[in-house]
């Protein structure tokens, strides 16, 4: 395999870089890659990193689980591109600073409908996710969240009906169960559809994966700006057992620092609740904690301290994260929860 200038060899670690549009001072503008090719033929995996330029630790993740891998004895090829969002990085952003546009909403867009040109950023996603879709077996976006965040995965849903039979999407969706399950951090199943629509979450690199039957999932490594070392050190072991579930080592990680988040059913993410009430924020939860419906999770003050309002839950679930403000408006969002999920893995979108 040959990317950019990485060439991979047999039994190798090659690096090198990958141009994806050139800059208006003269320079290319290149994204990293690291090919792991194994000896024996097998399937292609793709790790990416920091597509949000303010979310190191998958970046870091990258880095280790390279050398994790180095020496081991590999059947296929592993594809890592440890920064997908080389400017968001220079100037620690989440987005691009070509336009300001998040990266991860340009993936699966058909550029040539409309009279307006695709920006620089959507060519790089196009001419990135050309490379994926031509030979993933496996997608992983490692991401990261809000600062105060319980690392987990999100788990895409999958549809049928008039792009797919019923009989693939259940072996995506079967794929992806294995997949996310031997990832190792708690799975969380993503928005609702509607939701997903609302937010074009299609259009995300595991969105667009998916709509092309690449089995695709997101963990989110804990928080953003700063790696955070035992979720990074999950995430390798995470990795690894990605290759062993895919046949590519023989053994699966030794051990692996434990994040759980117990629950008899499926979970889905929900932004939950809003404070309907502005003012200042005072949490009463955290991060990974569990929260019954009717619960105050919050205490709205004012800036000499008195309490205007509290705000309940109206579900029950475990607390992903705590959004990353104290000042707050009508209306705003003060946790991501995992609730339990009401909507299949699997759907069928002709109905
Ligand atoms: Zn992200």
């Amino acid at each position: 395999m040959k990317l950019g200038t990485a060439e991979s060899e047999p039994g190798e670690i090659s690096t090198g870089y990958f141009s994806v549009t050139e800059l208006p001072t003269g320079q290319p503008e290149q994204v990293p890659v690291i090919l792991a090719d194994g000896e024996e033929p097998g399937p292609t995996v793709w790790v990416t990193g920091t597509i949000h330029g303010d979310e190191p630790t998958g970046m870091a993740a990258v880095h280790e689980f390279v050398t994790l891998i180095r020496d081991e004895p590999l059947r296929g090829t592993v594809v890592c591109v440890p920064v997908m969002n080389p400017s968001g990085l220079r100037t620690n952003t989440r987005t691009s600073y070509y336009h300001g546009d998040d990266p991860n909403r340009h993936f699966g867009v058909e550029s040539e409908s409309g009279e307006t040109p695709p920006s620089v950023q959507q060519l790089i996603c196009e001419r990135v996710y050309e490379e994926i879709k031509t030979s993933a077996d496996a997608v992983i976006s490692l991401h990261t969240s809000w600062v105060a965040t319980y690392p987990y995965t999100i788990r895409p849903r999958v549809s049928y009906g008039e792009h797919r039979e019923e009989t693939v999407a259940v072996e995506l969706r079967n794929r992806l169960v294995e997949l996310t399950e031997a990832f190792g951090l708690p799975i969380v199943n993503q928005f609702g559809h509607d939701e997903t629509t609302q937010r074009s979450l299609e259009h995300t690199l595991t969105g667009a994966a998916i709509a092309d039957g690449i089995p695709a999932f997101t963990p989110e490594l804990g928080g953003r700006f700063v790696v955070e070392r035992d979720v990074c050190e999950a995430a390798v072991d995470g990795l690894y057992n990605v290759l062993y579930a895919s046949g590519m080592v023989d053994e699966p990680a030794t051990s692996s620092p434990e994040f759980g988040l117990p629950a008899d059913d499926d979970l889905k993410r929900l932004v939950h609740p809003h404070t309907d009430t502005a003012g200042l924020v005072r949490y009463r939860v955290r991060e990974g904690d569990w929260v019954e419906s009717g619960e105050a999770i919050a205490d709205i003050v004012t800036p000499c301290g008195e309490l205007k309002a509290e705000v309940n839950a109206e579900h029950s679930g475990y607390v992903l994260s705590r959004y990353e403000r104290v000042a707050v408006y009508e209306n705003d969002p003060l946790l991501d929860m995992a609730v339990l999920d009401d909507e299949p893995l699997l759907r069928n979108c002709s109905e």
